[in-house]
């Protein structure tokens, strides 16, 4: 047996066009604003392929692109201009950032109804205590693919390998949310592999090439592979040993191919929940 492949591609072309056709029925275009510091290879080519897709999705971007050396008050005062534009829906300042620049202070400076990154603490909070706000976009794009792969959530254990803010953790509120059992491994976790072996839905984001083996995973469980690591022939792969797992698995994600194409696509969809949001509050009764 061979588990069903989680096309996340094909899940995100379609996320993609239906915002594309909110958008177009919106009568204005959202717009994202993007900001680099510094000219790190990989938050270049990730800044290039958000502006495309806001693009091709009818959103109007901005990416501002500052050096290396910007300082933290100068960074400030553009997240300052930016929560004050009209015109500016979502406001994403690429992480990381370099170290005179505190991310914490950035992340607290962006109007929290701008934060399309879910990373703001006041959305942080809202996520936690379940109630409807902007939600970081790589466990929002997860909650998509198991929605569109009909993996059932109610009453299932559930494993989230990490603790990040930016995935383990919301990924464990969601799942939460969504009525799972449960639990949290990061790197102190006694005996990763038998917790691993317990549950129905695995979702690994911890940033080790192949660290879950095939062995680690209970017969028919759904996994869910948010690493992106480096193989050393140069090729991009994930946290689980996908040959070995995609033989016990029920339905897993690939590396690439999976998770990644849902994150861009959930950022454009923030944007527009954004704007709907901000331009069109919902008037009390
Ligand atoms: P991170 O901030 O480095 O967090 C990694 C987590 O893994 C930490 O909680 C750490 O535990 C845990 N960990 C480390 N070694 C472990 C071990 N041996 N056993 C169990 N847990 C271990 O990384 P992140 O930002 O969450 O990203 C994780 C991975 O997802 C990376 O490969 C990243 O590139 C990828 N990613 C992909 C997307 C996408 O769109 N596809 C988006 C975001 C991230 P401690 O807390 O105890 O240190």
């Amino acid at each position: 047996m061979s588990a069903r492949i989680i096309d996340g591609r094909t899940i995100a072309a379609e996320l993609r066009a239906r915002v594309a056709s909110r958008v177009a029925g919106l009568g204005y275009r959202p717009g994202l604003s993007v900001v680099l510091v510094g000219a790190d290879p990989a938050s270049s080519v990730y800044v290039r392929s958000k502006n495309r897709a806001a693009t091709e999705a009818g959103l109007t971007t901005e990416s501002i692109r500052l050096p290396a050396d910007t300082t933290q008050a100068e960074l400030l005062t553009i997240v300052a201009r930016l929560n004050a534009d009209p015109a500016v829906d979502g406001i994403l300042v690429q992480l990381p950032l370099p170290p005179q620049i505190s991310q914490q202070a950035v992340i607290e400076a962006i109007d929290p109804a701008k934060d399309v990154d879910g990373f703001h603490p006041i959305n942080v909070g809202r996520l936690a205590d379940g109630v409807p706000t902007l939600v970081p976009c790589t466990p929002l794009g997860i909650m998509k693919l198991l929605a569109a792969a009909d993996v059932p959530l109610t009453g299932a254990r559930a494993l989230v390998v990490g603790r990040s803010a930016i995935v383990g953790k919301p990924m464990a509120a969601l799942l939460l949310a969504a009525n799972a059992t449960v639990t949290i491994a990061h790197s102190r976790t006694r005996d990763l592999a038998a917790e691993c072996r317990r549950a129905d839905v695995l979702v690994a984001a911890v940033g080790k090439l192949a660290m879950v083996r095939g062995d680690w995973i209970g017969k028919g469980a759904t996994v869910v592979d948010v690493g992106v690591n480096r193989k050393p022939d140069g090729k991009l792969a994930g946290d689980v040993a996908f040959d070995e797992a995609v033989r016990v698995a029920g339905a897993i994600t690939p590396v690439p191919g999976g998770v990644g194409p849902m994150t861009i696509a959930c950022l454009l969809e923030n944007t527009v929940a954004a704007a709907e949001r901000r331009r069109q509050p919902v008037q009390p009764n």
